[in-house]
């Protein structure tokens, strides 16, 4: 068993309802929800031409390994209709890995920390409120440290 933080974000459409089925479908596929973040509602981020998102983050004990979880969570973003534009461009439902136990994963699919974890306070706030003392593997600091960083 493992434990991972699962970021969750959405701008389109009935963003809470998307939000709260896609924990739905991943307690359906397995995943035990530990914990469940409050959902903010954050300013668009690298293409700032976008309506606003709620973001939040659970925590989750899971059997799956990273690269089975990935794929869990693009199954649950088809399942609820998500269609791929552009990067960082709207979409009903965005599910990313941001922390998993305290592996480092590198691949031309999936990176673990979240590349960008450290950088967005929409990512770290959520996820402060779940994991605080959680250390992020590669920087060796805490989740509270690094949302303080950016919170600025
Ligand atoms: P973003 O979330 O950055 O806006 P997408 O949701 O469109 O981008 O995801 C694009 C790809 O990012 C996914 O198909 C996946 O292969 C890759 N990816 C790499 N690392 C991760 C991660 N930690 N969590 C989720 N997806 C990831
Ligand atoms: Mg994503």
């Amino acid at each position: 068993m493992a434990t991972a933080c699962i970021g969750i974000g959405s701008n389109l459409g009935d963003r809470q309802a998307y939000c709260m089925d896609a924990i739905e479908r991943l307690r359906a596929a397995g995943c035990v929800i530990l914990k469940i973040s409050s959902f903010i509602e954050t300013e668009p981020w690298g293409l700032t031409d976008q309506p606003p998102f709620l973001n939040g983050a659970v925590l989750v004990e899971t059997v799956l390994p990273p690269h089975d979880l990935l794929k869990l969570l693009l199954s649950v973003e088809s399942s609820l209709g998500r269609i791929r534009t552009k990067p960082w461009g709207p979409r009903c439902i965005d599910l990313d890995i941001l922390l998993y136990d305290s592996t480092v994963v590198e691949s031309s699919e999936l990176t673990i920390p979240h590349p960008l974890l450290h950088t967005r306070a929409f990512a770290l706030e959520p996820l402060a409120e779940i994991v605080p003392d959680a250390v992020h593997p590669l920087l060796n600091k805490t989740i509270r440290e690094l949302f303080r960083e950016v919170h600025q």
